[in-house]
């Protein structure tokens, strides 16, 4: 069967490059829904405290006869879980939500800059890394100066920052600074949410000529420039579809085009995190 790459974090630690989000996925869905995924050959789930899904991630764990190791499971802590001491007895909860005792990622869902709560809670995944709760260790919807914050408050680089990215909206200068700092780019809506860019004309000639679709072109652009993407389907062709992504190859001429779409700050699909709070 195919497989997703996998590409190495600063600590040591691997993950595998095409993963499965779960955002929107009622809990009594989630468990049906990434046990498809498992079977397409996702081995990488994206879930969160706020989808409010856990339990079914957890129990779609449970029931699929894989082995712990051989699936990457990735939550991230809660804006009104920020906090140290609140993170670290939120992550239990998780944990138990779950049902395990490790983690292979916890990430730090959003800055909340006026909550600024974000370098102790910062520091409290340092620790469960430290304390072998957690493998890896990064954050989501961080602006580069939050990044810079939380190194020097702590000497340690986070694995990964997840934030909205796709064609229209493609974040090269924010990646071009966690390049800069052994930081992975993952991109949280890498399909544009299925609106408005999957009917580009130029992705759809992209997709014509190589006998894909538009939706996996996306994604081999997206693990083609180097970022860890995680598309959401809960419908089985589509969660087959997108995985099989990995077998679409683009030449430099395709990843330039699609890099071109650029719209910058217009392209923002979701909240912009360097001034939204919200719980
Ligand atoms: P997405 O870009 O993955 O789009 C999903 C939508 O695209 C689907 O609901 C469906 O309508 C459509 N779609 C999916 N596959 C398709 C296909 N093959 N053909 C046609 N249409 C298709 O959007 P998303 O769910 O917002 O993002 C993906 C994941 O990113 C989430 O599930 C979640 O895990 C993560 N995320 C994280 C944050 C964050 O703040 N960290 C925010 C949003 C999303």
């Amino acid at each position: 069967m195919t497989e997703s790459p996998e590409l190495t974090f600063n600590d040591g630690n691997t993950i595998p490059q095409l993963g499965y989000g779960v955002w929107q996925v009622e809990d009594n869905v989630a468990e049906d829904v990434v046990g498809k995924a498992f079977k397409a050959g996702f081995r990488h789930i994206d879930t969160a405290q706020g989808y409010k899904n856990e339990p079914g991630v957890g129990r779609a764990i449970a029931s699929s006869g894989l082995n712990r190791d051989d699936v990457f499971i990735t939550t991230k802590i809660w804006n009104s879980n920020q906090g140290y001491e609140a993170t670290l007895s939120s992550f239990e909860e998780s944990m138990q939500n779950l049902g395990l005792d490790t983690l292979d990622l916890l990430l730090i869902h959003w800055l909340q800059p006026k909550q600024g709560k974000y370098v102790e809670t910062w520091k409290a995944l340092v620790e469960l890394q430290k304390q072998g709760r957690v493998k890896s260790i990064g954050v989501s919807n961080f602006t580069k100066e939050a990044i810079t914050e939380v190194i020097e408050a702590t000497g340690v680089t986070p694995a990964i920052n997840q934030v909205e990215t796709h064609p229209y909206f493609n974040q090269a200068d924010l990646r071009a600074f966690e390049k800069e700092h052994g930081i992975l780019h993952q991109a949280w809506s890498p399909l544009g949410q299925g609106k408005e860019l999957l009917e580009d004309p130029a992705l759809q000639q992209i997709a014509e000529k190589r006998g894909a679709t538009v939706a996996q072109v996306v994604i081999a652009w997206h693990l083609a420039v180097g970022n860890v993407v995680i598309p959401k389907s809960v419908t089985e062709s589509r969660i087959v579809e997108n995985f099989a992504a990995v077998d679409v190859t683009l030449d430099d001429d395709d990843v330039a085009v699609i890099s071109g779409l650029d719209r910058g700050a217009e392209g923002r699909i979701g909240p912009d995190p360097a001034v939204s709070d919200f719980q």
